[in-house]
């Protein structure tokens, strides 16, 4: 007898049809003697929807009352799960994430995990039930409803597997796995087997939203083993681990796009000690994470300055943005405009020359012009413009061969 966590995302309990296919797979766990936690997202398109009806009201809506409201999507699910559960036969009962002790700070839309009680979930799997949890959300020590950022659901299931010591955490999901690329945007790309947490971190933070990236990080650093798998099928997915076979031969892969990225552009700013460090800090306290960089010395001795950010942390960066300009009493915010940014990872890069020039070369054949540039130990990354997007994904991932075994 195992304990076996599983999450199923948006598509997969979508309608009722895809609720009584996950109710299916459930039940066959449940009567072989396994004890199942099922972690679900809310229903494909309602968080959007949620945040849609909101910023209607409100553009700037606050971020309690943002959690209140999201947290509604998940709770439909939790509800309709166990229903449709009771309705084949299974004993099951539903749980918020406050009620399964997912404890966060109150950084509302945002929040961390700071601890994982479980609540009254062990009991409930010995009495032999299947208890369904609402992803995504959580409780502050202060009692109020929190969300784990977009995507986050990935971040439940993997943080109650190793609270519950769980045998096995499988993510289900509607792709049969993690590709070495988005296979909606690279047509030829392949199903990965096997994956290290490096690469799969880098991957999700570089905008590969088949794993949330902070799920990926608590999973790396508790040792958290899963596998990305779909809900449609039976066929093996992706498992995810710290060692990958072959690691150091392959040199990239996979290839993530972002599209989801805005870059923010400051104009003549004064050139002296001090001035980035004023504007980043301000930023980080604004709680703004930038990724990419780039300055430049304009005319006159002062200097220009772009920085990307995700697009829903645009409004928050240009508000800091003009409040360290009135302070500094020099440079100019410019328009803030859409990029798409298109990363290639693989931990054999550490290791290997010639990765950039396979990468700019090949993004030079395909007519593509690049915004800015940054590299890590196992990634190199470019801002492009959002039209190339595409383009770019497809002509890296044939540049490093990645559509062929
Ligand atoms: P869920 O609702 O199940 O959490 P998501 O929509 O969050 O599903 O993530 C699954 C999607 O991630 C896929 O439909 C796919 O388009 C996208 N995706 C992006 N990059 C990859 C990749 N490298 N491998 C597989 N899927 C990817
Ligand atoms: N429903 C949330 C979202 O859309 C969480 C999740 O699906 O993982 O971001
Ligand atoms: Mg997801």
């Amino acid at each position: 007898m195992a304990i076996i966590v599983q999450k199923y995302g948006g598509t997969s309990v979508g309608d009722p049809d895809r609720i009584r296919n996950v109710a299916q797979r459930v039940k066959a766990q449940h009567s072989q003697g396994h004890q199942v936690v099922v972690v679900v997202s809310a229903r494909s398109g309602v968080t959007n929807a949620l945040i849609e009806r909101a910023k209607l009201l409100n553009p700037l809506p606050d971020d309690r009352e943002m959690d209140m409201l999201l947290a509604v999507g998940e709770q439909e699910t939790i509800a309709l799960t166990a229903i449709a559960l009771h309705g084949i036969g299974v004993p099951a009962v539903s749980r918020t994430g406050a009620q399964a002790g997912i404890i966060t700070d109150d950084a509302h839309t945002r929040a961390r995990i700071l601890d994982v009680t479980g609540g009254d979930i062990r009991q409930q799997l010995d009495d032999g039930k299947v208890v369904i949890v609402a992803g995504f959300q959580g409780i502050s020590r202060n009692g109020q409803v929190t969300t784990l950022g977009r995507g986050g659901s990935d971040l439940s299931a993997i943080a109650l597997a190793w609270a519950l010591k769980a045998d096995t955490c499988q993510i289900y999901t509607d792709v049969p796995g993690v590709f070495t690329a988005d296979p909606r945007v690279v047509p030829d790309a392949r199903q990965i087997d096997v994956i290290s947490y490096d690469e799969m971190l880098e991957l999700a933070s570089s905008g590969s939203k088949v794993m949330q990236a902070r799920s990926v990080e608590f999973a790396q650093k508790y040792r958290v083993l899963f596998e990305v798998r779909s809900s449609f099928t039976d066929q093996p997915g992706t498992t995810v681990k710290n060692e990958a076979p072959n690691m150091e031969q392959i040199l990239v892969r996979g290839v993530a796009v972002d599209n989801n990225q805005a870059k923010v552009t400051l104009n003549d700013l004064p050139d002296r000690p001090g001035v980035a460090a004023t504007l980043f800090q301000a930023l980080g306290e604004e709680g703004v994470v930038v990724d990419m960089i780039i300055q430049n010395i304009g005319r006159g001795g002062l200097a220009n300055l772009s920085f990307t950010v995700a697009k829903e942390d645009v409004p928050r960066a240009e508000g800091t943005v003009r409040e360290v300009l009135a302070k500094l009493g020099g440079g100019q915010l410019m328009p803030t405009g859409d990029i798409a940014k298109v990363s290639a990872v693989g931990v054999g890069m550490r290791t290997h020359a010639g990765v950039a020039a396979t990468f700019f070369g090949a993004l030079a054949q395909a007519g593509v012009n690049i915004l800015m540039i940054t590299t890590s130990e196992i990634k190199i990354a470019v801002a492009i413009e959002p039209a190339q997007a595409a383009v770019a994904a497809r002509a890296v991932h044939a540049a490093f061969h990645l559509g062929q075994p």
